[in-house]
């Protein structure tokens, strides 16, 4: 019998720390969990699931325009933020009872507190005011949003966190940043009706993503109201009467009611205690950790967020899951990070897996492009400007689908269907033997015949 409270205590119950407390203890493992705010953590409370729902109810004002398209008459609209929001909330306050149960279910000891990391083997819960000793310390504390500490007037300015909990809809929003949250947010003020600005320092927005899917997305942004400034920060913030002035670097002064960053997130891995046991970060705060998620301490793992390695809820589960495989189900398990298909819900959608054209010409030499753009049957009949972008990038070499990227309707949904097809392993010609769904827009996807670009190689 171990002379530890607990075989594992997890700190922090978000998408990576219940799934491996959970899977942890049906392998018979005794488990503590710690939550110093909500169960769930940012995925739930803050974070993809709230953000949906508000990205569901800002398409609304678009869809009724579709819909005078195809001959209804749409009488006044009027959206109720009081009651959106009390409904948002009884659905993430269910949920949370959800994960609380689950965690309960299986078997693990829930502490509604803060933890601490107090020595080896050693975890301080803040609001017990005690300790409790377990032979392995699984931190899973997430990320927290960044703003610009030293702005001036920073204190007038939210995150995605309290964008959750506004009064009502403002009239004009800006939001600083150029990633997926920020454009995500963009996306909802903008259709919900806010006056909307986004503010990004670089050339474009949403780095990292495909060029072509960066440009209609940038475009689409402008066409549905959103004004992208580029290339400039914000100097400074002064709260009065009508709003907040916002003033630019490059000279320029806007004025909203709200400001909001979305500048990207960091590790929560400060006040952890980490310096008493030897775990080591890197310079951004993210834990430090091999391929099984264990960090430089022995008897010390961490997964998710505040290891920075791909900061997304299924990520991190499957982080969790694994260590829990490794370390109590007898498999060693190592999480998989490659070809991991994401979607981001801006209006409209992205969905993306694999190498960007970019990327592809890079690690492949030589790639065959299948790009089209169109504007998709649901909106061509109603006249509505909108376009749908679809790339899928070869490896010439070897026929291999090295990357899809979509933008338009439901690129979310469609990601994840072609995701398995190209982690998998697929060709172009396993596209190409598959017989369209007609008539979908995702039909494209197997009806790309001629290479719109082909990268080779200089001859020698
Ligand atoms: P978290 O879910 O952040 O959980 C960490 C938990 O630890 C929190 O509950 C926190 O309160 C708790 N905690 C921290 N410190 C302590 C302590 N010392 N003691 C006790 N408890 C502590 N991902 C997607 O895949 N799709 C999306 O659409 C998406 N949208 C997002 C939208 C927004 C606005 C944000 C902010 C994030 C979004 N993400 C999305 C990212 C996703 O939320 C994270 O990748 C995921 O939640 C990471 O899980 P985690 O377990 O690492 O940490």
């Amino acid at each position: 019998m171990s002379t530890f409270d607990y075989d594992l205590f997890v700190i922090g119950a978000g998408s990576g720390g219940v799934r491996a407390a959970r899977i942890s203890s049906q392998y018979g493992a005794r488990v503590g969990i710690a939550e110093e705010y909500r169960y769930g953590g940012t995925c739930v409370i803050r974070g993809c699931v709230p953000k949906k729902l508000m990205v569901y109810a800002s398409r609304f004002p678009h869809e009724f325009e579709v819909a005078k398209g195809y001959g209804w008459s749409v009488g006044e609209t009027d959206f109720s933020w009081a009651d959106f929001l009390a409904r948002k909330d009884s659905e993430i306050a269910r949920l949370e009872g959800i994960y609380k149960t689950n965690l309960q279910k299986a078997g693990v000891t829930i502490h509604d507190t803060r933890a601490e990391i107090a020595g080896p083997h050693r975890v301080w819960l803040v609001a017990e005011d005690r300790e409790v000793t377990a032979e392995r310390i699984l931190i899973a504390t997430g990320g927290t949003a960044n703003v610009h500490d030293d702005l001036p007037g920073v204190e007038h300015a939210i995150t995605s966190n309290e964008a959750f909990h506004l009064d009502g809809v403002p009239g004009s929003v800006v939001v600083a940043g150029g990633g997926y949250i920020a454009v995500e947010f963009a996306s909802i003020f903008a259709g919900l009706g806010a006056k909307t600005t986004l503010v990004y320092r670089g050339e474009k927005i949403l780095r990292g993503f495909d060029e072509d899917v960066r440009d209609l997305v940038t475009n689409q942004l402008a066409a549905n109201g959103v004004e992208v400034i580029t290339r400039t920060v914000f100097a400074g913030l002064e709260k009065h009467e009508a709003g907040i002035d916002v003033s630019l670097a490059n000279g320029k002064t806007l004025t909203k009611d709200v400001v909001m960053f979305a500048i990207g997130r960091s590790p929560n891995s400060h006040g952890l205690g980490l310096e008493n046991v030897g775990v080591q970060t890197k310079e951004n705060g993210a834990i430090i950790v091999d391929g099984f998620s264990k960090t430089t301490a022995d008897g010390i793992w961490a997964v998710g967020d505040v290891t920075d390695r791909i900061n997304l809820t299924p990520v991190a589960i499957r982080e969790g899951h694994a260590f829990a495989d490794t370390e109590f189900g007898g498999k060693p398990t190592q999480a998989d990070h490659m070809t991991v298909a994401t979607a981001v819900f801006t209006t409209p959608e992205i969905g993306t897996v694999g190498l960007t054209e970019d990327e592809a010409r890079a690690q492949c030499g030589e790639i065959d492009v299948y790009s089209t753009s169109f504007r998709a049957m649901k909106h061509a009949f109603a006249d509505i400007n909108e376009r749908m972008l679809m790339k899928v990038i070869v490896d010439a070499a070897t026929d291999r689908v090295v990357g899809v990227h979509l933008a338009g309707d439901a690129a979310g949904e469609m990601i994840q269907m072609v995701g398995i097809a190209v982690k998998m392993g697929a060709t172009k010609a396993d596209f190409d033997a598959t017989v369209a769904v007609h008539p979908t827009a995702a039909e494209e996807l197997v009806t790309l015949r001629e290479p719109t670009q082909q990268f080779r190689k200089a001859a020698e």
